[in-house]
């Protein structure tokens, strides 16, 4: 019998093994898809030899990530690769905002506002270790940094529309509402510019890396040092309900609210039924995987350098794209992202033939097809990709959710970034991992700090499983 049991096999559930198997419990881990690691797969999608990841590829948070940082993944397998460019964000007549890791070099290259770029992210960086340190806990425990947390906090919950009103020029506006549009939400509401000014700050320090041979190869490693521990891993096992779990003193959910109310039946409070039927989903992704001969035509030449590419225009073209998914419209003109993990990690392509990620952001459960307007928005800015696409491989929000039932509707952050939820998810509790049921906790991308590959969800979850075992035992 284990004395903790992980339901999901993502990088939230793994951390969460990873962190109880540290302080001595037996842990097992059970996961419905028959390979483990959620939104960390990688395979080769589209050519053999030429590999993808299926869902995350860039990994800014998971650099920064204090429990992945507390790790030594590169002995289990795991290693961060740096391209030249980390984000570019093309705009017409071959301009583009460009981020490179160093915040003065950035602001060098966005002319008359690369003083104000300077002024915002200069102190911001500075700072981010320890600011990073509290952003990634519940807003409900006592910071370690209040000063800085209070200045970030201060801006963060501004919208992006007003914090992006100190630049002028394009090249700065758009390059901010591209690491924005990550929150999925409206960027003129409240706290919308609260990932765009982390992930720009969070990239300052740590860059836009990819992981050799990879996202799986994180997982991987974190699967490797459960076993070492002992922990055990069976896949192909979908739970459905806890009376299926032999006894544990402790169960954590690496599920969505729902799937988790689904699962914990009439033991779940009705205070926290309720609040679970109330959490919001976000809008979705369709993605879109080239292989592509001689990788893309970018007119601009630091898109060809870059791992991140945000393709959405101008700063107001961006917030309309938001906008029109959050009414559930498709917009004519959808917020693409771009990843070409193989300038980082040439091991990813196959002679010249290179893989090339990217997702539109799309509505909640949207039935469309949005493979050539994903394939329109790129070749705006780099014509004649079309000639160069050998082979493509195409997934709906529907497909995504199939894959991964914690992406419903195609909401690949599981759940939405209202303000509300920005602050407390999965619900109002000083406790948020509680399900309220004694003994079982959710760890996924639902609880703070949200979306990524950092691990931060599992570990924060797994110290509330290990505070409430303690509590029991004295
Ligand atoms: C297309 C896409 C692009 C993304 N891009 C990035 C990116 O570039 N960088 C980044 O940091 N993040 C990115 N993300 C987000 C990131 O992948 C997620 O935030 C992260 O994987 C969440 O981890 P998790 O462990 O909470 O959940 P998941 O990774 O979703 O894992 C949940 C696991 O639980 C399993 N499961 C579900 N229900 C059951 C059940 N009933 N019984 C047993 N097992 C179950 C699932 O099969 C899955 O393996 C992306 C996601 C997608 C889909």
């Amino acid at each position: 019998m284990s004395e903790a049991i992980v339901v999901g096999a993502g990088p939230n559930g793994l951390a969460a093994a990873v962190t109880l198997a540290r302080q001595g419990l037996s842990v097992t881990v059970l996961e419905a898809a028959e390979e483990i690691g959620g939104g960390t797969a990688t395979s080769e999608l589209t050519v053999p030899g030429v590999l993808h990841d299926h869902c995350s590829a860039v990994h800014p948070m998971g650099a920064g990530s204090p429990f992945l940082r507390s790790l030594d993944l590169e002995r289990y397998g795991a290693e961060w690769l740096w391209p030249e460019i980390d984000v570019a964000h093309p705009l017409d007549s071959g301009r583009a905002g460009v981020q490179v890791r160093s915040v003065a070099e950035t602001a060098d290259g966005l002319g008359d506002d690369g003083p104000a770029w300077d002024g915002l992210f200069g102190p911001l960086v500075s700072g981010i270790d320890g600011l990073v340190e509290d952003l990634l806990r519940p807003v409900t425990h006592v910071p370690g940094y209040p000063v800085r947390l209070v200045r970030f906090g201060l801006r963060a919950v501004q919208p992006a529309s007003v914090i992006a009103r100190r630049w002028k020029t394009d090249e700065a506006r758009a390059l901010f509402a591209g690491v924005a549009a990550h929150v999925f939400h409206p960027l003129t509401r409240p706290v919308s510019s609260s990932v765009g000014l982390i992930m720009t700050a969070v990239g300052h320090r740590f860059g836009w890396p990819v992981v050799r041979g990879g996202s799986r190869m994180v997982t991987d490693a974190l699967a490797a040092m459960l076993t070492e521990t002992g922990g055990t891993i069976e896949t192909g096992v979908r739970v459905r309900s806890l009376d299926e779990l032999p006894p544990a003193k402790a169960v954590l959910l690496d599920l969505t609210p729902s799937a988790a109310a689904t699962v914990l039946g009439d033991r779940l409070p009705g205070h926290v039924r309720r609040s679970y039927a109330r959490f919001r989903h976000a809008p979705g992704a369709f993605k879109v995987d080239l292989a592509v001969e001689g990788g893309v035509p970018w007119r601009n030449e630091a898109c060809r350098k870059a791992g991140t590419v945000h393709v959405g225009g101008t700063f107001e073209e961006v917030a309309a794209a938001e906008r029109d998914i959050n009414r559930g419209r498709m917009p004519e003109r959808p917020f693409v992202l771009v990843a070409q993990q193989h300038l980082a990690d040439p091991g990813r392509s196959s002679g010249s033939l290179h893989p090339v990620w990217a997702y539109a952001q799309v509505p909640n459960g949207y039935t469309g097809d949005a493979t050539g307007a994903v394939l329109d928005r790129i070749e705006r800015f780099a014509p004649g990709l079309r000639d160069r696409v050998v082979a493509c491989s195409v997934r709906s929000p529907a497909d995504l959710q199939r894959a991964n039932p914690n992406y419903l509707g195609g909401d690949i952050i599981t759940g939405a970034n209202t303000a509300l939820q920005v602050a407390m998810r999965p619900r109002v509790a000083v406790d948020p991992y509680s399900t309220g049921v004694p003994g079982v906790f959710l760890c996924s991308a639902a609880t703070p700090p949200g979306a990524g590959v950092h691990g931060m969800c599992g570990f924060n979850a797994a110290q509330s499983a290990l505070r409430s075992l303690a509590r029991r035992q004295r």
